[in-house]
């Protein structure tokens, strides 16, 4: 449910139709109204998507400006509109028309080897484009703010005692969304929105902030390193990459 305020100045008269583009839930929607502008139930398009996604005007406010017959001022609320989880849904069906086919069972691929990448969360850093991985490297990518690993040590031994890894890997991005915040700031914003949070779960509170992204890299692999929890030899296999989003370049940092 989204409400929008239109206003067009006071006289104007009134358009035979009106376009109109609304941003809701990140999704930008087309809306289109026949005189006399608004109209209950007029239906709105999300461009570019299939034209089942979207939803409709609920209800039009005048507002104390208005005039009748005349484009003033109006509330206009939009309900129904589909959320992007709904819009998954959505495009899965589509996706199953075109075919799926069955991906292989752990037990038909006799639990095989896997590399294990952590990764930033971040959306414009996509390590299986950026990094040309395919199928054969059967690589598991774990995305996390940051791309740490601090939290996820526990996937590192689970993962291994079902396929057995062979190499880990740490790769961190320039422009880190990690480096232009810090964990106080972090703990001020969780304290804000929770006043009765535990004070001990607060000061536990770390999500890998930092001001120096490559030192960061090599903390998170010394992370990896120093971890009582992972098998020794898999301990020695983890590198530290950096990705410049820049020129795309991938250096090793560790
Ligand atoms: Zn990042």
């Amino acid at each position: 449910m989204a409400r929008i305020f239109i206003c067009a100045k006071q006289g104007t008269p009134a358009p035979v139709s009106f376009h109109f583009i609304a941003v809701v839930n990140g999704c930008v929607f087309a809306i289109e109204a026949k005189r006399p502008l608004f109209e209950p139930r007029t239906r709105v398009v999300a461009l570019g998507e299939d034209e089942n996604i979207g939803g409709h005007i609920e209800q039009v406010e005048h507002s104390a400006l208005n005039r009748p017959q005349s484009a003033a001022a109006q509330i206009i609320t939009l309900a129904t509109m589909t959320s992007f989880a709904e819009q998954l849904l959505k495009r899965n069906e589509a996706y199953l028309e075109k075919g799926h086919r069955a991906i292989p069972l752990f037990t038909d691929l006799g639990f095989t080897p896997k590399k294990m990448i952590f990764s930033c969360i971040d959306a414009r850093v996509n390590p299986i484009a950026l990094l040309g991985l395919t199928d054969a490297d059967e690589a598991v990518i774990v995305r996390t703010a940051s791309g740490t690993p601090a939290r996820n040590l526990n996937d590192i031994a689970a993962i291994d005692n079902l396929t057995t890894i062979t190499e880990l890997i740490v790769l961190k991005h320039t422009d880190c969304g990690a480096t232009y915040m810090t964990e106080d700031q972090i703990r001020a914003h969780i304290r804000t929105h929770n006043a009765d949070i535990d004070g001990q779960v607060l000061k536990d509170y770390a999500v890998g902030t930092t001001h120096d992204i490559v030192e960061r890299t090599r903390q998170d692999v010394e992370l990896i390193k120093s971890s009582p929890i992972v098998r020794k030899e898999l301990r020695e296999t983890v590198s530290g990459l950096l990705f410049d989003i820049t020129t795309g370049k991938l250096t090793r940092i560790v």
